[in-house]
């Protein structure tokens, strides 16, 4: 998709909040509050940063089934899903069933009266979406993840 050009007008004080930039390791854990605002939209911050959820089937990702390629953290850029391990899981969020070695941690999550397993960015730790016991085989695990917290890569 279009790579969403922000300007990088940053009124901060270092004005090295150069995103995407796969391949380095920035401290993205280290962003300030300010910071985040700055590099996400107001949807990719609620959802990353705020731990929201996109509405079902709203995301762009949900009918999306490339034949390769990859998923990174819109956040930080690390990669997190290979697109091999997308499926369809009807459930109105995009979904794999397994993601990369490493790139995702998960926490429990009780919120809204329901015990949830939370999947975050192990990069960034920017809140991606949940992961459940109903995937297909070969690991039977549903990672439903929100599109606005990821970024497509066809390479
Ligand atoms: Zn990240």
């Amino acid at each position: 998709m279009s790579d969403s050009s922000r300007t990088d007008g940053t009124d901060g004080s270092d004005g090295g909040t150069d995103a995407e930039q796969p391949g380095s390791e920035p401290t993205d854990a280290a962003l300030t509050d300010a910071e985040w605002r700055e590099r996400l939209s107001e949807e990719e911050y609620r959802v990353l940063r705020e731990s929201g959820t996109e509405v079902r089937f709203s995301g762009e990702y949900v009918d999306h089934h490339p034949d390769d390629g990859n998923y990174r953290c819109r956040a930080c850029g690390t990669v997190l899903f290979d697109a091999e391990t997308k499926y369809e899981s009807g459930c109105g969020w995009p979904a794999f069933y397994a993601a990369e070695e490493d790139s995702v941690t998960t926490t429990v999550d009780t919120s809204h009266g329901m015990r949830r397993t939370e999947v975050r960015c192990a990069n960034c730790d920017s809140h991606l979406g949940h992961v459940f016991d109903d995937g297909p085989e070969p690991t039977g695990k549903r990672f439903c993840i929100n599109s606005v917290a990821m970024e497509y890569d066809e390479e």
